[in-house]
């Protein structure tokens, strides 16, 4: 509940070159840690989005963008938006929306929540992210505009100011 809209499945991918301070996660940094992304996760994942009261995955980490993970991350995304095409997908990392908009793979996203982790910038009351430098971005608004480097906001910084743009069709009654 806490990593997007609705109750959603995470995926914690490892590996992350953003080295933030005070990072919560710093054992996902290495590439080679965590466990192996086989057929028994995927379908664990599978069997959980199944489920009508789960909205989406989100990817989380580490980074999901990381060198390492770009590709296989790219094809999970277009295997669920496959499978799923109702349910949304999240993608939090520690690069800024400028420098990722062009990736392929946004074609799959429908939120991303971009930037390092600042400490001098955090702050525990905003809503679904750690420091106020991050921005929650709407995907498909953004992509659809002339310069899809200036990020639509999805929402705003604090839950009362939830939501700047307009309710999704599948989103629920609560969230309005
Ligand atoms: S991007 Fe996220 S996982 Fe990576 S160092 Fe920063 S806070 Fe930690």
């Amino acid at each position: 509940m806490l990593n997007g809209d609705g109750l959603r499945v995470v995926l914690w991918v490892a590996g992350c070159n953003h080295c933030c301070k005070e990072c919560h996660n710093p054992i996902t940094w290495d590439p080679n840690g965590g466990l192996l992304f086989d057929d028994a996760a995927k379908a664990e994942i599978f069997e959980q989005l199944d489920k009508d009261y789960i909205s989406g995955i989100t990817f989380s980490g580490g980074d999901p963008l990381h060198p390492a993970n770009g590709m296989e991350v790219r094809e999970f995304m277009a295997q669920v938006k496959g499978k799923y095409p109702q349910k949304t997908i999240w993608l939090y990392t520690g690069d800024v929306w400028e420098n990722i908009c062009g990736y392929s793979l946004m074609m799959y996203v429908d939120v991303v929540v971009d930037g390092e982790f600042m400490a001098d910038k955090k702050d525990g009351k905003l809503l679904w992210k750690g420091s106020s430098n991050q921005r929650v971005i709407d995907v498909h608004r953004t992509l659809a505009q002339e310069d899809i480097g200036i990020p639509v906001l999805y929402c705003g910084d604090y839950a009362e100011e939830y939501r700047v743009t307009e309710k999704p069709e599948n989103a629920c009654g609560c969230c309005s």
